[in-house]
């Protein structure tokens, strides 16, 4: 009698410690699905849609213009799919389109771009969106198609955010394209100081989860460019204000039962991941390599704090 290979008889998934705060997994290309679903992790924690746009190297105006209204749709739509698929029923949270207007000009199309003097404080994020409802609403369309088709593990994000006002904008044009925003899951990202501050009233708006861009977070909060080699040295997310932030956002949105989680990279970092579990965070999403790593490092964060509830 033949012995089945190792290979096959290895379980597909690796065996993960149970903990009570949630491990998911960043994927910026559709392509790594499957590698990060092989991971264990407990959904997607930021899907983004940049890849699916940018690898055709056109702006949105320029591949709508070229294609038409339904390749484009299409695009997301399978881009979105594959990711979905790999991981259904876990959640997959799409963010929608956040690139800077540096990224849109080196494409085809590029010279419509504005050009900024600093893009990372202009016209990017649900800024941009809720300014062109004319591209995004192609967005939410795919939303709406995917829901169509079954994907109810698929949830929205909107990036960079301030405050209620792009809360209701956005949850507007949800519903205008047919998505009903009590019935699907859907939030925003905390980008800003604004968001952590504001966090409160975007919670009375009725988003159902709020996720730490740290990456940007930790640039606005400190004034430091994440991209300027100069100030690389002082980049920290783990400074105490940035971390002041986190710890207040959370505490409001346990309040309002609204779910937290990061998705920037310091979701990967173990100092991060003990101040994040000791706040009581509902999910941290980490990359494809790191998932392993905090999922053992929330187990043991989680296992020291009921330890010293007993004590
Ligand atoms: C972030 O800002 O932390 C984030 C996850 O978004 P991006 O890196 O794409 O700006
Ligand atoms: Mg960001």
């Amino acid at each position: 009698e033949e012995r089945e290979p190792i290979e096959e008889a290895r379980p597909k998934t690796p065996v993960k410690p149970m903990t009570a705060t949630e491990v998911k997994v960043n994927v910026s290309i559709p392509e790594a699905a499957e590698r990060a679903a092989a991971t264990g992790a407990d959904g997607v924690g930021l899907l983004r849609m940049e890849h699916m746009i940018l690898s055709t190297n056109k702006t949105p105006a320029k591949y709508l213009e070229d294609h038409g209204v339904d390749a484009y749709v299409n695009e997301i739509v399978e881009g979105v799919r594959g990711v979905a698929d790999e991981f259904y029923p876990r959640p997959v949270r799409v963010r929608t389109l956040d690139a800077p207007t540096d990224e849109f000009r080196q494409l085809q199309g590029g010279e419509d771009e504005p050009d900024e003097h600093n893009p990372m404080l202009g016209y990017r994020g649900i800024r941009r969106s809720l300014d062109r409802p004319e591209v995004f609403k192609h967005e939410l369309e795919a939303f709406a198609r995917l829901y169509e088709m079954g994907y109810d593990n698929v949830e929205i994000m909107f990036p960079l955010v301030n405050d209620a006002e792009d809360v209701i904008r956005a949850r507007n044009l949800l519903e205008e394209s047919g998505i009903d925003p009590d019935k699907r899951t859907w939030g925003v990202m905390i980008e800003t100081p604004a968001s952590a501050l504001g966090v409160e009233q975007m919670a009375e708006q009725g988003i159902d989860f709020a996720s730490f861009g740290t990456n940007d977070l930790t640039q606005y909060t400190l004034a430091v460019d994440r991209n300027n080699g100069n100030v690389a040295d002082r980049f920290d997310e783990l400074h105490p204000s940035v971390l002041q932030l986190i710890s207040q956002t959370i505490a409001v949105c346990r309040e309002h039962d609204v779910d937290t989680s990061i998705c920037g990279q310091a979701g990967s970092k173990p100092k991060m991941v003990q101040h994040l579990v000791d706040e009581g965070i509902s999910s941290i999403s980490a990359n494809i390599d790191a998932v392993r790593d905090v999922q053992h490092e929330v187990k043991r964060v989680e296992q020291s704090l009921l330890l010293d509830s007993v004590r």
